[in-house]
């Protein structure tokens, strides 16, 4: 059975402290990858649960928890995009079978996956599964008490969605808990925002980060390779893991599993007098583009903030390659490269020819590469 991140003590201490739950739609926001989802889940658990324990946790006992595990409770349901919806199965399983507490819910988390078709299934919520909600709410479910409804992430509804969930809130059915996850919170319609709790959820201190990823075994297979399937041993790597995920420690477990592949193309791209576009495309035509477009946005970041205020997030393993690039990068090119790359991020989204779409974006950090000299021009959005 899950158990509760550390960071996440307190702020459900707070929350069942003070009955705040007795609201009809509640907003989890913070970062990606640090266990929000985990955590509605315990939640939903925990207010469907017959005999919660003195602590408000599940009792993992109760009839009610026995559906919730299995996936069969009648008063639960989850939305999430379509191209989420297989992985978030899986997990929930794996939840559900692993004592682990925590390494699943961050899979579900992870913002990228390595499969490029699954890039392309639908990556928003619809109006059709928002009003699908009306069955479950006003036809099914069992017994009294609370029926929840956890839609993940909340910024994937499209706008006929919203104004559909807008809809359910302003005239909240009885006795129904929404329970909204966002990563970015500003996406979701004011409106909807407003006629929710909102709740901060909490980030860990980098140290306390460090000592729970070294606590866990990393286990997820489709994330790693035969061999890989074992505990992190050192620290400094560990802290290198989280940097590169942006200090969120559910995601940054799961980089083990492509950190070789991160170190080959932060090699690529991080020696100007060896950078080849048209190969480095050829190499990472099969992986996600999103993922690709991911890795160099926060590889710019770097070069952006080492040039301006001499900070590095996330590749701090890698300071004499930010170090030396700087100097060779204007930072103002840099940032409409940054501007550039965020215009593709979107549209790797859609059915794009994957040699085509990297070699643009790589044929255009080679100019970036000389931008001290000459400021060159980068597509607008
Ligand atoms: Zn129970």
């Amino acid at each position: 059975m899950e158990t509760i991140l550390i960071w996440q003590r307190e702020i459900w201490a707070t929350l069942m402290q003070k009955q705040n739950l007795r609201c009809h739609a509640l907003l989890l926001k913070g970062r990606k990858g640090t266990g929000k989802l985990s955590f509605a889940r315990l939640l939903a658990q925990s207010l469907l649960c017959i005999k919660p324990n003195t602590g408000h946790f599940a009792c993992g006992q109760c009839a009610s928890c026995h559906w919730f595990v299995c996936q069969t409770h009648p008063n639960f349901t989850m939305i999430t995009p379509e191209s989420m919806a297989e992985t978030c199965n899986t997990q929930i399983k794996r939840i559900n079978h692993s004592k682990s507490d925590s390494l699943a819910s961050h899979n579900k988390e992870r913002p990228v996956n390595n499969k490029p078709a699954k890039s392309r299934l639908g990556q928003q919520i619809s109006i059709d599964q928002i009003r699908g909600l009306d069955d479950f709410v006003f036809l099914t479910g069992h017994q009294e008490g609370y029926k929840i409804v956890l839609i993940y992430p909340a910024e994937a509804m499209n706008n006929a969605a919203a104004s559909a969930l807008l809809k359910k809130l302003e005239e909240p059915p009885e006795q129904t808990l929404f329970i909204l996850v966002a990563h970015q919170f500003q996406h979701v319609l004011p409106t909807i925002r407003s006629r929710c709790q909102q709740v901060t959820m909490p980030v860990p201190e980098a140290e306390e980060a460090v000592r729970w990823m070294m606590q866990r075994c990393f286990m997820p297979p489709e994330f790693g390779k035969p061999g890989e399937s074992q505990k992190l041993q050192d620290p400094q790597h560990a802290h290198m893991l989280l940097a590169l995920s942006g200090y969120s420690p559910l995601y940054a477990l799961s980089l083990q599993g492509e950190i070789e592949e991160y170190q080959q193309f932060i090699g690529a791209i991080g020696e100007p007098e060896r950078f080849d576009p048209m190969a480095l495309s050829q190499v990472l035509q099969n992986q996600d583009l999103s993922v690709t477009v991911h890795w160099l946005q926060k590889w710019c970041y770097d070069l952006i903030s080492f040039s301006v205020a001499g900070r590095i997030r996330y590749h701090l393993h890698w300071k004499a390659q930010i170090s030396r690039l700087s100097k060779q990068v204007n930072p103002r090119a840099c940032m409409n490269y940054l501007r550039f790359l965020n215009s593709r991020q979107l549209l790797s989204r859609h059915p794009v020819n994957n040699r085509l779409f990297l070699e643009e974006i790589f044929i255009h950090y080679e100019k970036l590469l000389v931008s001290a000299s000459s400021v060159p021009d980068f597509p607008a959005g």
